[in-house]
């Protein structure tokens, strides 16, 4: 009740909710009240959550930010929020997002932007903006996000969060609405380190309906959150600390970095020299697979359909073209372009090479240290409307979170500071599957 009174004071100013699940909530806390009382209780039973509006929910509507599936309720649950629900996690709602989660401000939902906590004349970050602006402001006490190019890190950086992006499949995609398949993957997003790997420990796990979920022994991620972090070896790639990156925020990430050498951590210069392509590369992949995935979107099957199509050809185009904001319009044109006959070897083949070079650079780097650090985000939240004119600008906003999906690793954002009272994250990225290792450094920090 604590946190639904939250929501009903504050939403209309933050537009982070999409949908509220007031009644639902009561009823599960009532369920886990019961659970509690008869001694069966997991950790995160009882504690209010918030789900992004891009995991199916059954009986909920769940629109992707999007006018095309503004009419469809789920019919049936993501793994990710059955999970939850088995957890005995009680669901406040559904939260804002950019449309399909392509973008980087939330400005790009069919619902409106949100409004950052911090200042309300501020972005919240994207795609999960909804999630981090509601956690951010006390709506809900953790949240659901995903993260294809940095949706999760992100907003967590802008609001002042903690939030990970797991190694690719680590959180199973089985109801969770596709937008570039090869590098989506779903998180938590909360206040601490604590928080997020009690929330990990609900979320990761294999799942047989997802064909690429990883079949990965079961870990308790708080069980190294207190080890020393005496002897890390910690790589500070160059190419993430040069041009581009404001100086306020350079200046905030090297008292964090002294901190951490007091608890005993090296430093280690390395390169990651492909990074400068990894922007292009996202571009022309997450574009085509999106093109791919939103082909569903038919206006048959379900969601959005036009007005008296006169046919079949009517049909697709008017319902596509009248259900699909601009930025996902762009996305479908530039994907299906990149993957035509003709083009495919210029854009889509190139874009995969780099990929693997991109890759091999991590790969090398994890042979010299083992966790990466460096910004989230080249500049704190930006203004409402600042870069909406400008999609390449837009884009540039992921430039440090984006390689990370394309080489599948797991990454967080920690809050470390703050710019003209706006919030500043840091990125710490660790080799394949360790999780543990980074939500350790996290909470040593913290
Ligand atoms: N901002 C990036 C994009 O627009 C990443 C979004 C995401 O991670 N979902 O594609």
């Amino acid at each position: 009740r604590y946190f639904l009174d939250r929501i009903e004071r504050y939403n209309a100013q933050l537009n982070s909710f999409i949908t509220v699940t007031a009644e639902i909530a009561l009823a599960q806390a009532h369920t886990a009240d019961q659970r509690l009382q008869s001694g069966k209780a997991d950790w995160l039973t009882g504690i209010p959550m918030a789900h992004k509006d891009i995991f199916c929910t059954q009986g909920i509507k769940t629109s992707c930010g999007s006018k095309m599936l503004d009419n469809f309720i789920a019919p049936y649950n993501a793994t990710v929020v059955e999970k939850c629900q088995a957890a005995g996690l009680v669901m406040l709602g559904k939260t804002n997002m950019d449309e399909f989660a392509m973008g980087s401000s939330n400005e790009t939902s069919y619902y409106g932007p949100v409004k950052n906590p911090w200042d309300l004349q501020a972005v919240p970050g994207g795609s999960s903006g909804g999630s981090a602006a509601a956690v951010a402001a006390r709506l809900a006490p953790i949240a659901t996000g995903t993260d294809t190019g940095g949706s999760i890190r992100q907003p967590a950086a802008l609001c002042g969060l903690t939030g990970l992006k797991p190694t690719y499949s680590l959180v199973s995609r089985y109801g969770m609405i596709a937008f570039a398949s090869s590098l989506d993957q779903g998180g938590p997003i909360g206040l601490t380190a604590q928080d997020v790997a009690l929330l990990l420990n609900v979320l990761a796990d294999f799942d047989p309906r997802d064909s690429t979920s990883l079949a990965h022994p079961s870990e308790d991620y708080q069980s190294h959150l207190n080890d020393s972090i005496a002897g890390i070896k910690i790589g500070l790639p160059q190419e993430y600390f040069g041009e581009g990156l404001s100086s306020d925020i350079g200046q905030v990430l090297d008292v964090a970095i002294k901190e951490l050498e007091q608890a005993g951590a090296t430093f280690h210069d390395i390169h990651l020299p492909n990074t400068a392509l990894a922007v292009p590369a996202y571009y022309i992949i997450a574009p085509a697979e999106c093109s791919s995935n939103l082909s569903r979107f038919d206006g048959v099957r379900f969601g959005y359909r036009c007005q008296d199509p006169t046919d079949i050809i009517d049909l697709y185009k008017r319902s596509r073209g009248e259900g699909f904001g601009a930025e996902v319009k762009r996305r479908i044109i530039i994907g299906t372009y990149a993957l035509s006959a003709g083009y495919y070897d210029a854009y889509y083949l190139q874009a995969q090479k780099i990929r693997r070079l991109i890759s091999q650079d991590f790969a090398a780097a994890f042979k010299e240290v083992d966790i990466i650090l460096g910004p989230t985000s080249p500049t704190t939240a930006f203004n409402l409307g600042e870069k909406t004119d400008d999609p390449v600008k837009m884009y540039l906003s992921d430039i440090y979170t984006i390689p990370v999906n394309l080489a599948g690793l797991p990454a967080l954002s920690i809050p470390v500071g703050f710019v003209k009272q706006r919030p500043v994250g840091m990125q710490l990225i660790g080799n394949y599957l360790r999780e543990a290792q980074l939500l350790n450094i996290a909470h040593q920090y913290q």
